[in-house]
């Protein structure tokens, strides 16, 4: 099956009761049993939810998993993985991560004994120095947030092989449309829905698909032991989402190449940071792992202020000032302020997040509405 018919088509069948074709909402706790034991599959909502499992079929044939275990936000979906660990395991991870992943890993598993490196994955052939034999996770954001480096997956992923360790990619920002990072060598794939999946900034929601059986257990495992489960009405509108997920992202792809020519032209602007541009150093990386390069795209000022930044973000109309991407409608952010507060600010210049970076998420409207809207706020 191709993709525009996996996204309609996967784990999907009509609802066995009435022959509904839309998988219904099981807003349902529990499940009448016929003697003690005895069930059709499903005895508690939090172990069970056939609309959480339609999800999660679907999800993992879309990254070409083995299974997807469906939790109610992406960082809950990454705290199980990161549960996986125990005491004084160590992980390496992207040095231009999602703020909030960031935050989960340096505030909270680190007091449980959990070592964290941040490195530029950017450079493969460096990774080898990092690892101990301890290292348990090596955990990948590509395209990275909100620079938009792009970390070679399957280079990673030959480097660390004879390791025992799994290699995790927050493939969020690409979606599965653009990159599959299981067929690149990866373990685990890890989604924020909240963002292109779901695709109409309705719902939070987040997945992990895996590569083996094992690992699914175990996620399973924790899923119900932990219970950070979505709720069925969260599940179908995911599903919702997706049954477009290719059709959107083609869209916001086209545009955000325009847009990123029109700002590359701009004489107020320092830096546009995209990896669709030939002259982006990871270009040629983006090329052989993606299908397009996406719909984000950041830059910043020659007048590096924040003051200078906000005056742009304010004056936006159809870009929204508002955290969070992968909807229709387009966003803009400043992740200084925004996503990225709780990185400390050396941290942040070091990877040339400055104080003027603004990031867009280009949505699927007419371009030429988003390059006036750009142009007037830029003036
Ligand atoms: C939003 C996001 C997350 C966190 O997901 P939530 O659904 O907000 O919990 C993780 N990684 C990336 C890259 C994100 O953009």
């Amino acid at each position: 099956m191709k993709f525009g018919t996996k996204v309609i088509h996967s784990g999907i069948e009509p609802d066995p009761a009435t022959g509904a074709i839309m998988t219904p909402i099981y807003q349902t706790s529990t499940y009448v049993q016929s003697s003690p034991g005895v069930h059709q599959g499903f005895e508690y909502a939090r172990s069970q939810n056939p609309t959480r499992s339609a999800l999660e079929k679907n999800l993992a044939d879309l990254e070409n998993g083995v299974d997807a275990i469906c939790f109610g936000s992406g960082l809950a979906a990454m705290d199980a993985i990161l549960k996986l660990l125990t005491p004084g395991d160590e992980v390496i991870a992207t040095n231009d991560l999602y703020g909030g992943s960031y935050r989960l890993m340096t505030k909270i598993f680190a007091n449980y004994g959990i070592k964290f490196s941040f490195i530029a994955l950017e450079t493969a052939n460096s990774i080898k120095e990092y690892i101990t034999d301890k290292t348990k996770l090596v955990w990948i954001e590509t395209p990275t947030n909100p620079m938009l480096n792009i970390v070679d997956i399957q280079a990673v992923c030959t480097a660390v092989e004879g390791f025992d360790l799994n290699v995790v990619v927050d493939n969020t920002f690409a979606s599965p449309y653009l990159q599959n990072p299981i067929d690149l060598g990866a373990d685990m794939v890890i989604h924020s829905a909240t963002k292109y999946l779901g695709g109409h900034s309705d719902v939070v929601h987040g997945a992990v698909v895996v590569k083996s059986q094992e690992m699914a257990d175990k996620l399973h495992f924790f899923q119900n032991a932990a219970g950070a489960v979505p709720g069925p009405q969260d599940c179908f509108l995911v599903l919702r989402g997706i049954k477009t997920l290719h059709l959107r992202v083609q869209r916001a792809c086209e545009n955000a190449r325009k847009i990123a020519d029109f700002l590359r032209k701009n004489d107020k602007i320092a830096n546009v940071y995209y990896p669709g541009f030939e002259s982006h150093p990871n270009h040629d990386i983006a090329k052989k792992q993606m299908k397009d390069f996406g719909g984000m795209v950041s830059f910043d000022l020659k007048n590096d202020t924040i003051e200078a930044a906000n005056e742009i973000m304010i004056k936006t109309k159809y870009f929204s000032l508002a955290e969070s991407l992968g909807g229709v409608e387009s966003l803009i952010g400043h992740p200084s302020t925004m996503t990225h507060a709780s990185v400390p600010r050396e941290e942040r210049l070091k990877v040339g997040l400055t104080d003027s970076l603004i990031r867009l998420s280009v949505g699927i409207e007419d371009v030429e509405d988003l390059i006036d809207d750009l142009d007037t706020a830029l003036k």
